[in-house]
């Protein structure tokens, strides 16, 4: 009994280390060459009839298997970045931790990554805490499934035979519904500590549960996330905001107690009840358009997530006495630098979210020229989408709002009835003041349904 639970262990603490890999047949996992992308196979098979070893593997299998749209493919070879380059036309080599290529096949574009060896510490350099800093020796496809993050990552899909290639048991894993660790997660989040908000990411996207060994020590272990660099801390960032899942991984990463570590912008916002319904709105909101394949921009969701630190910062510079709009335009440029810091938000990015916060005040003149200088502002659908969260969450009238949306149904004969008898003087201090740049910047990816 004792020896048949040991063995049971043994074969757990060490999966595929040694052990040949798993091979499934197309019979029990169901997927056909035919299912997979045209130009993840075209890849494969030019660089197998180059001699080489090349599989699909990562998100694009594991996706595939729980009947998801894969969202990009992804290649592992036995080929180096320069071999891949060479035989295609449209390749090129990026990255510096890892160095990858880029395939283009028709639109498609696919990312090919040479095996890597295992990382100790004589081919890794890292950080102080551990963390991996370059990693560019190849290896064999045993060491490269060893080094990927999650069992249900290890996959390898050849699209010539129909086999999926299984070194850590990720298929059992997947029909568990179970996201497990490839080796001792503590060691692998020391690695690279983005896996824990990998493990959120995927766990929410995938409907897994963490394994509890896996899960465990991500509270402890929070604060390596403040060794990431601050553009790759965005970048994983916005895959989890962007994922369609927006609400269940920040729900998960507070259960966790996990926000204040990983996310700095998330801290405060989340603990002002105002500031929690709005982001929470946001939230839902971006999900369900990603649901629908509407588009979602960065910006906005962006704007959302810091609005209500702009309207602390704002509120506290009014009542110092500075004047009202100077004091919103140095509250936008405060919140954004502190966050930029931590979160290397682009400046494409937040010039977008300047856009939408500087829109805002400017709904509330309803008289005179402005509404329909307002209306013609490129990023006027965006802002008013904005402004109707802020109702939403009863920061404002949601009067407001329905007068925007009548106000740009309505003929010019009807809009000239709804405004607001002016203030008196408004016209000869509009005449005096210097014009500002328009609050909307010339790019149209607002939120418009
Ligand atoms: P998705 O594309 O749905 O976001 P994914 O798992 O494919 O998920 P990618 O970033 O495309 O994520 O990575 C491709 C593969 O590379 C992963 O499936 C995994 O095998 C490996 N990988 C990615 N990031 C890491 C990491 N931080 N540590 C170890 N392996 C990783
Ligand atoms: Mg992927």
């Amino acid at each position: 009994m004792i020896r048949k639970l040991l063995r049971k262990v043994f074969r757990r603490a060490a999966p595929g280390s040694d052990s040949a890999p798993a091979l499934i047949p197309v019979q029990t996992h169901g997927i056909t060459a035919a299912d997979v992308s045209h130009a993840a196979r075209k890849v494969c098979t030019v660089l197998q009839e180059a001699g080489f070893q090349a599989f699909i593997v990562g998100g694009a299998i594991r996706d595939l298997l729980v009947d998801q749209t894969p969202k990009d493919y992804d290649v592992a070879t036995s080929a180096t970045p320069e071999e891949v380059r060479r035989l295609f036309r449209r390749a090129r080599i990026i990255g510096r931790r890892f160095r990858i290529v880029h395939v283009m096949i028709g639109q498609e574009m696919i990312e090919v990554s040479t095996f890597r060896a295992l990382q100790d510490a004589s081919t890794t350099s890292t950080d102080a805490h551990g963390r991996v800093l370059h990693d560019n020796v190849f290896g064999n496809q045993h060491e490269d499934a060893l080094r990927r993050d999650f069992t249900v990552n290890a996959l390898y899909y050849d699209p010539s035979t129909e086999h999926i290639i299984d070194y850590h048991h990720g298929v059992a894993d997947l029909q568990q519904k179970t996201l497990r660790m490839i080796g001792d997660p503590k060691l692998r989040y020391r690695e690279d500590p983005v896996r824990m908000l990998r493990a959120v990411r995927l766990g929410a996207k995938l409907g897994l549960a963490i394994d509890p060994v896996a899960r465990r020590p991500i509270r402890e272990m929070a604060e390596l996330m403040d060794n990431v660099p601050a553009a790759r801390l965005f970048d994983e960032m916005l895959k989890l905001l962007l994922s369609g899942h927006a609400v269940k991984c920040l729900t998960e990463l507070r259960e966790q107690g996990l926000h204040h570590g990983l996310l700095p912008l998330l801290d405060v916002i989340l603990e002002q009840p105002m500031g929690e319904r709005f982001v929470w709105l946001s939230l839902e909101n971006t999900d369900q358009r990603v649901s629908e394949g509407k588009p979602v921009s960065p910006g906005f969701l962006f704007a959302t997530l810091l609005w209500h630190e702009v309207l602390v910062n704002w509120e506290a510079r009014k009542a110092r006495g500075e004047h009202t709009h100077p004091a919103l335009f140095e509250a936008m440029d405060e919140v954004l630098s502190v966050q930029g810091e931590k979160l290397a938000i682009t400046r494409r990015i937040a010039g977008d979210i300047k856009d939408i916060w500087a829109l805002q005040p400017r709904f509330e003149k309803r008289a005179g020229k402005a509404p329909f200088r307002l209306l013609e502002q490129p990023r006027y659908r965006a802002g008013w989408d904005f402004l109707r969260l802020r109702a939403q969450s009863g920061e404002i009238d949601m009067e407001l709002v329905d007068w925007w949306a009548n106000f740009a149904d309505a003929s010019g004969h009807e809009r000239e009835g709804m405004l607001s008898p002016a203030e008196p003087g408004t016209a000869k201090r509009r005449r005096r003041r210097r014009r500002r740049p328009a609050g909307g910047g010339a790019r149209g990816n607002g939120e418009a349904s």
